[in-house]
């Protein structure tokens, strides 16, 4: 810890001397009217140069006391927590500094947080250019709604409302990442499925806030859409009886952001790479797919409406007996549009939803046994007449 500090004249920028052995260089050293505070007990520290170029000396920071004793007044536990909090950040940090390697990338920490115990490690800002500011936090313990509040608010004041503000947590994490299965969806096309989460509260109120929630596994982002289960209201014309029931049964999309009350998320994947290419971490493919399923959600829905009005045709209501359509055979390949992927019901006829068509009584089919026999003139005489008639 003696190489790290908060320099409070700096918006509480990290000061890493291992990682910047020079910095020390522009800085006022010793004690700078307490410029620099300890990130473990928050106490004022005095900065340690090398008195010449030559001097083997290794810049550090000292904690106030008596010449030649420098001891943290901190529990080894606390700054086992700080450090550990500091090593996942400069991991990111490292992370977007091979994506960007012009970027100007910083750890930073509210002053007012060093000594205490933070719920929310210091964030990294990510500097491109004068105006391209995105400040990114990595979330390691559980979050309270107040720390998150004030964070969000912090971060508002301190850059600005249109900054970009990303929360990134850790796919295998299970405390942030409560998996929920799959969905799978037709963006462009092909099936594929996407990884469905719930939400915690915090992530929620973070979506709402308008910054960015996502998970991060290797160089990979998943970004959130949200899924909010749905049934079609019945139009006229429409028969939504027997095997089309189920078909009702759909969901629709809320982005770029998850709207609050979504019932689940599903995660699009997005390379880090070409997020770091776009000005503000724009993740222009990620909000491309979103697209293209919310445009796949009103193909669906017209496909299934026209279904709905087929059923409507064949199948006066009087005469569709129900247990007809559970024994007609389940629809093949010709529902083009996603569905989810599990869904509640547990009859086959829900999983698998009917062709309107199965309404159709079903044929007679003839006895198996007891074939037929071909009809002649000469059935109808009297049996003696007909022996007659077949001697040669
Ligand atoms: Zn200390």
């Amino acid at each position: 810890m003696s190489q790290l500090a908060v320099d409070t004249a700096d918006d509480g920028r990290i000061l890493d001397l291992r990682r910047e052995p020079g910095a020390c260089a522009g800085l006022p050293q010793g004690r700078a009217d307490g410029r620099y505070r300890c990130l473990a007990c928050g106490g004022r520290l005095v900065l340690q140069r090398p008195a010449s170029p030559a001097s083997r000396f290794t810049p550090r920071f000292r904690h106030g006391g008596a010449p030649g004793v420098d001891q943290c007044p901190a529990s080894a536990q606390h700054q086992a927590d700080v450090q550990a909090d500091l090593t996942t950040m400069l991991a990111l940090c490292d992370q977007l500094l091979r994506v960007l390697p012009e970027a100007c990338c910083r750890l930073r920490l509210d002053p007012e947080l060093a000594g205490g115990r933070w719920e929310i490690p210091p964030a990294l800002v990510v500097r491109r250019g004068e105006s391209d500011v995105a400040v990114l936090e990595r979330p390691r313990r559980l979050l309270a709604p107040a720390a998150v509040a004030r964070r969000l608010l912090q971060v508002r004041t301190q850059y600005g409302d249109a900054t970009v503000h990303w929360w990134l947590f850790d796919r295998d994490d299970p405390l942030h990442c409560d998996v929920a299965g799959t969905v799978n969806v037709q963006p462009h096309g092909t099936t594929i499925a996407h990884p469905k989460v719930r939400p915690t509260p915090a992530q929620r109120q973070i979506a709402a806030a308008g910054a960015t929630v996502c998970w991060l596994i290797s160089d990979t982002v998943l970004l959130p859409y949200g899924g909010h289960p749905r049934s079609y209201a019945r139009q006229p014309g429409e028969d939504w009886s027997g095997g089309m029931a189920s078909w009702r049964r759909d969901w629709t999309i809320s982005h770029p952001h998850p709207a609050d009350r979504a019932a689940w998320w599903g995660l699009v994947p997005q390379a880090l790479p070409a997020l770091g290419r776009q000005p503000g971490f724009r993740p222009v493919a990620a909000l491309n797919t979103m697209a293209a399923l919310e445009r796949a959600e009103h193909g669906r829905e017209r496909h299934r409406r026209r279904r709905a009005r087929e059923h409507a045709q064949r199948c006066p209501p009087q005469t569709a007996p129900v247990q007809l359509a559970a024994t007609a055979p389940p629809l093949s390949g010709s529902e083009p549009l996603e569905a989810p992927a599990a869904p509640k019901a547990a009859s086959p006829a829900a999983v698998a939803p009917l062709s309107p068509s199965s309404c159709e009584p079903p044929r007679q089919t003839p006895p198996l046994h007891g074939r037929r026999r071909r009809f002649t003139w000469a059935s109808l005489l009297p049996r003696r007449w007909r022996r007659r008639q077949t001697r040669p």
